[in-house]
């Protein structure tokens, strides 16, 4: 791959080698596992007829519910276990009638059989897979806990993890009965917004429909990536709704693959970010230092302001794609430059990178001293593996 320009060689490499990883190994949740959506997909796998009714919502209108939930518990320690949960508690209530996509107050009439189900499926799934999750990333098996914020209560999990996705389609409901829209209430609230990165934001920050801290940035970007990129749900075609039309949803694992490959460094400094409290000096698990990567978002590079060709890509990226800006902005933020060199490069979409970030995040880098960096598909990329070791064994994230 040949830059175009000079867009910061080593991170346009970087990044153009992670979203090919991506592209070859999409991850999504599996849809096909659950059972009401089973017959929306053809022989080879796609989901077809998406304005087709199912009951008193469109096919499309389902899949935004249930992603909508699905986003909302990703935010635990075990992506799969999550998937797992979610599938099989979908499976379990709708076999009991309890058909909360299409009548999400069901769920909480039913809250005991819910709070059941949660229950039981959680023991079933830690019993499975807590042994293989605490070797992968040194802990113990009895830390094994899906449920968020370490918390140990059901009925907060249920009500406040579940039960606020679920409110949001209930609540545009409530607001506006005709028929028409009742069958697609979500997907028209949704698309409502200038463009899908401005839908991410207002997921969490929207005073009546938002859902506050029962969704974190990451989750809220995971959702526009499927609802854009993974399962194409969208019904809208102008370009901020489009494969570059929302900020890659960056997590602890994304963070940690762009740190230890040397691209954060690229465009800041060391005291820059712990200035920024990315950096918290001997607070990681054993003494290191401990990287809180979140907090890069909104933070500015002003090496990435005196690239030209970058600064124009991520211009264009921000008034013609997310929508968050009228005009030019002046400074970029380190979170949106991956988006502007894909951007520019043309191959390769957020979603990719996403995907490939998550792929290498959580099956060679993992969060200790010893990820698996000879089976790692960008090892020739990486900076922490090929020149500077204590990327990887100064910080935990
Ligand atoms: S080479 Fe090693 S440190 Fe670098 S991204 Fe891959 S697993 Fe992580």
């Amino acid at each position: 791959m040949t830059p175009k320009n000079n867009l910061g060689n080593e991170s346009y490499h970087l990044i153009l080698a992670i979203a090919q990883v991506g592209r070859q190994f999409p991850l999504k949740p599996s849809l096909q596992d659950v059972e009401i959506f089973q017959h929306y997909f053809d022989p080879l796998g796609n989901l077809t007829d998406l304005d087709k009714r199912d009951g008193n919502c469109s096919r499309r209108e389902l899949l935004l519910r249930y992603l909508l939930v699905n986003a909302v518990l990703d935010q635990g320690p075990d992506t799969e276990g999550v998937r797992t949960l979610l599938t099989r508690v979908t499976n379990e209530l709708y076999r009991q009638e309890v058909r909360f996509l299409h009548r999400p107050a069901d769920f909480f009439k039913e809250l005991g059989i819910a709070v059941d189900q949660i229950n039981s499926v959680h023991e079933a799934i830690k019993k499975v897979r807590a042994v293989d999750w605490a070797k992968t990333n040194q802990s113990r098996p009895s830390r094994y806990n899906l449920f968020l914020d370490n918390t140990r209560q059901v009925l907060n999990y249920a009500i406040f993890r579940w039960g606020t996705p679920l409110a949001v389609p209930l609540l545009l409901i409530r607001d506006n009965q005709e028929e028409d829209w009742v069958h697609t209430a979500l997907l028209r609230y949704l698309e409502t917004w200038p463009s899908a990165e401005q839908m991410s934001q207002q997921l969490k920050d929207h005073p009546r429909y938002g859902l506050g801290k029962a969704i974190g940035d990451k989750a809220a970007h995971l959702y526009a990536k499927w609802m854009n990129h993974s399962y194409a749900l969208s019904t809208r075609t102008d370009l901020a709704w489009g494969p570059y039309s929302f900020e890659v949803p960056f997590d602890s694992n994304a963070g940690r693959v762009l740190w230890r490959t040397g691209f954060f460094l690229q465009w800041a400094s060391l005291d820059e970010y712990a200035r920024w409290k990315v950096i918290y000096k001997g607070q990681g698990k054993g003494g290191l230092d401990y990287l809180r990567i979140t907090n890069i978002r909104g933070k500015s590079s002003v090496r990435a302001q005196a690239e030209r060709s970058l600064l124009q890509a991520y211009q264009d990226l921000c008034v013609n794609y997310l929508k968050t800006h009228h005009r030019a902005p002046k400074t970029v933020e380190i979170q949106r430059i991956p988006i502007a060199i894909l951007l520019d490069n043309g191959q390769y979409t957020p979603g990719d990178l996403d995907d490939g970030l998550m792929y290498i995040g959580t099956r060679f880098c993992f969060n200790h001293d010893a990820p698996l960096c000879n089976q790692c598909p960008i090892s020739n990329h990486c900076c922490g593996h090929q020149s500077d070791a204590k990327l990887i064994r100064g910080y935990r994230t």
